[in-house]
């Protein structure tokens, strides 16, 4: 056995394995939060700009959220789905009538992998265990087998080994691919073309579902143009084909404009499917599925879930979605985010270093560039981060071939105080870097 010595982090390299991806050189232990801020082991404050992985919806330390916590895991931690559960009940009835879906159902599942896992499952059994799935280009849908086999990004998809076999579509990026000169209904029209082609060359009847992120979260927050899903939707609609709309990033209100993401294609009308995760347990794991009761109810078999719906993430989930609807964080996302990424296309007007700041709400995204190249340079970004750090201020990155995005994904309560500030230091870091490397 190892000597369980060291510090945390060559404690965290010795017994986790290595692609469990960790950021900065000297990576941060996070020992509280409070609103929009968290701490680290040393005592350095951090405004955070990543909330997680926009997991943090709300707040940090809500203490709505705590209490809520705290009164159901002092009653019942757990129960299984085997017996009646009033929470779990409760957040289904709110989510499926926020979900635009008419008469809907909700399954609960305790991550976003396991949602779209769960959603290509009923998908299968509804198109009677068709295996085809078509994904789009630079997507990225889960960890497990089934979800990195349709993730059309190799930096985070392992494996071709997949039980589904993926068929990757044209059209999540805007700026990218062989439609990107292209004006936006032109643009529609070659991706639906494209589509089309696709299911021409293979069995529509194969074909379980097309599953997309309406803005691509671990892609770079990018998108393709309004109204895509709407396009479509009506070739998938002719073939039977089910729209699964992966919602674990882009739901709640982040987006600002809309409160699910596939609002941005509404005349579509809404997807099949939604998968959601992240933002809804403000931290505690709660997924799930939430679509049509035709193929919701598509499993021939018995199911449980022994910990997806569970009290306790039940309870959090109720008292942040309350928090946040009661709150009209949607509205401030909108606000407070069009602001913040005002001041960051202002301060990054000069510098060779940004490429494009773009974004919608609380989800934006600046990519940068090697200045000299002008070539996407991961280890570009990975600088800002680290200078961004060292001036307070936590981000995130990503983006698809090239990987040369900063994320920007604050708690949706997120002040217009607090926006400037990070404006300020995130264009600071950013002219930082410039300047390093110019
Ligand atoms: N789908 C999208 C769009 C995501 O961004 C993620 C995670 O980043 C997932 C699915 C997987 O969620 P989880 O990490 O909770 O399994």
């Amino acid at each position: 056995m190892s000597a369980r010595t060291g510090s945390l982090h060559e404690r965290h390299r010795a017994v986790l394995p290595r692609w469990l991806t960790l950021y900065y050189e000297r990576p941060l232990e996070l020992t509280h939060g409070a609103g929009r801020h968290v701490w680290d082991a040393d005592g350095n404050r951090y405004l955070d700009f990543f909330g997680g992985i926009l997991t943090t919806m709300t707040a940090h330390a809500l203490p709505e959220v705590a209490k809520a916590v705290g009164e159901q895991a002092q009653r019942l931690v757990h129960s299984s789905t085997l017996y009646l559960s009033r929470p779990m009940v409760e957040l289904a009835e709110r989510i499926a009538d926020l979900s635009g879906i008419e008469d809907a159902r909700v399954f609960f599942t305790t991550s976003g992998t396991e949602a779209n896992d769960a959603a290509l499952l009923l998908a299968s059994a509804y198109r009677g265990g068709a295996n085809q799935v078509l994904a789009m280009r630079n997507s990225y849908h889960g960890r497990s087998f089934s979800t990195v086999g349709i993730t059309g990004n190799a930096a985070w998809s392992p494996t071709t080994l997949s039980p589904l076999q993926t068929l990757y579509v044209h059209g999540g990026v805007r700026t990218r691919g062989p439609y990107a000169a292209l004006p936006d209904e032109e643009f529609i029209a070659a991706a639906v073309a494209d589509l089309e082609d696709m299911l021409a060359h293979t069995r529509p009847a194969g074909v379980a579902a097309l599953i997309a992120e309406p803005v691509q979260g671990v892609g770079g927050f990018t998108s393709g143009p309004d109204g895509l899903f709407a396009a479509f939707r009506e070739v998938l609609a002719r073939e039977g084909i089910v729209w699964i709309s992966d919602e674990v990033q882009t739901g709640w209100g982040r987006t600002g404009d809309h409160f699910w993401g596939w609002q941005a294609h509404a005349a579509a009308g809404p997807p099949d499917l939604l998968t959601f995760a992240k933002g809804i347990g403000n931290g505690m794991s709660i997924g799930g599925v939430v679509g049509r009761a035709d193929i919701m109810d598509a499993l021939d078999a018995n199911s449980i879930s022994t910990f997806g719906g569970s009290p306790v993430t039940m309870a959090a989930g109720l008292a942040n979605l309350g928090y946040l609807l009661e709150h009209d964080l949607q509205s401030n996302a909108r606000r407070v985010g069009a602001e913040l990424r005002e001041r960051l296309v202002a301060g990054a007007e000069d510098l060779a270093l940004v490429r494009e700041v773009r974004g919608r709400g609380l989800m934006i995204a600046v990519e940068v560039v090697r200045p000299g190249t002008g070539e996407p340079d991961p280890a570009v970004a990975a600088l800002v981060l680290e200078r961004a750090r060292e001036a307070g201020l936590l981000i995130g990155k990503g983006g698809g071939p090239g990987g040369s995005v900063l994320r920007i994904a604050p708690p949706l309560s997120l002040t217009g105080e607090e926006a400037r500030e990070g404006a300020e230091l995130l264009v600071a870091a950013l002219a930082g870097v410039d300047a390093e490397l110019a």
